[in-house]
C-alpha cells in the first residue's frame, strides 16, 4: 500500500500510550495487566486504520483486542478512532510482526485475524507474506494450543498460496468460503479495504485455519 508521510505522528502516538503501548516488551507474558483482566487476547496483524478491529472489540466486550501495524502513519487514524470510541478492551502497536516473539509469550494470545495482508505476488518476495510459513511459527509461539488464524483477502493468488502454506504447516481448515458476501456467514465485520474492493464488484475470499497441537 501507498503510505503518506505524517511527521506529526509519533508526536501523536507517544501522547497516547494509553492506546498505542509504548514498551510492549514489558507485557511480554502478563498483558491481562494491561486489560485489567483475563479475558481472551485476539490480535489482528497488519490492523491498517483499525476499523476492523475498533468494531470488532465494541461488539465483543468480553474478548481483548490488539491491532499491531507498522505504520506511525497509518496507525495514526486507528488511534483516531480509539480515541473517539475509548474502548477498554482495545489497544495499538506501532511495531514490525517478524518481532511479535519479542512482545509475546506462548499462550498469550488465543486468535489471530489476519486481513487483506499485503499479497507480495512474486515469488522472490514470498517470505514477507503474513502467511508464509516463518509467519506461521511466530504465531503458533505465542498463541495457545489448538490457537486459530481468520484470514480475509480479495486476492486470489495471495489466497492460494496462503491455503497451500497453511496445508504444508499441518494446519486444519475449519471454514472456507470463496465468495464471502454471497455466503450465509453471518456477523461479517469489513474492514476498510474489504469495503472499497467489494464496491468495485471483487469477491472476499476468508478461510479459518487451526494449529493441531
Ligand atoms: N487490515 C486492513 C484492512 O483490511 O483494511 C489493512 C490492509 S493493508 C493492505 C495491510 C496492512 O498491513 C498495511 O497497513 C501494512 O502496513 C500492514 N503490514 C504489512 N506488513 C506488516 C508487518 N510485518 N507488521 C505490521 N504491519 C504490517
Amino acid at each position: 500500500m501507498r503510505v503518506r508521510h505524517k511527521p506529526w505522528a509519533k508526536e501523536k502516538i507517544e501522547q497516547h500510550p494509553q492506546y498505542i503501548v509504548a514498551n510492549p516488551e514489558e507485557y511480554k507474558g502478563k498483558w491481562h495487566e494491561v486489560f485489567n483482566n483475563d479475558q481472551p487476547l485476539h490480535i489482528e496483524v497488519g490492523t491498517g486504520k483499525g476499523q476492523f478491529i475498533t468494531e470488532m472489540a465494541r461488539t465483543n466486550p468480553t474478548i481483548n483486542y490488539i491491532g499491531i501495524e507498522l505504520y506511525d502513519s497509518v496507525i495514526i487514524t486507528a488511534l483516531e478512532r480509539l480515541i473517539e470510541a475509548d474502548l477498554p478492551n482495545l489497544r495499538l502497536l506501532n511495531v514490525n510482526a517478524v518481532d511479535l516473539s519479542k512482545y509475546f509469550a506462548k499462550n498469550d494470545v488465543n486468535q489471530v485475524y489476519l486481513n487483506f495482508s499485503d499479497p507480495w505476488p512474486k515469488y522472490r518476495h514470498r517470505k514477507r507474506r503474513l502467511t508464509y510459513k516463518d509467519f506461521l511459527k511466530l504465531y503458533e509461539d505465542i498463541m495457545v494450543d489448538g490457537g486459530e488464524i481468520h484470514f480475509k483477502t480479495d486476492n486470489q493468488g495471495l489466497f492460494e498460496h496462503s491455503l497451500i502454506s497453511f496445508s504444508e504447516y499441518g494446519l486444519l481448515l475449519k471454514y472456507i468460503s470463496l465468495d464471502l458476501h454471497k455466503s450465509e456467514y453471518e456477523g461479517n465485520i469489513m474492514t476498510e479495504y474489504e469495503e472499497k474492493f467489494s464496491e468495485k464488484g471483487s469477491r472476499i475470499y476468508r478461510c479459518e485455519v487451526k494449529y493441531q497441537n
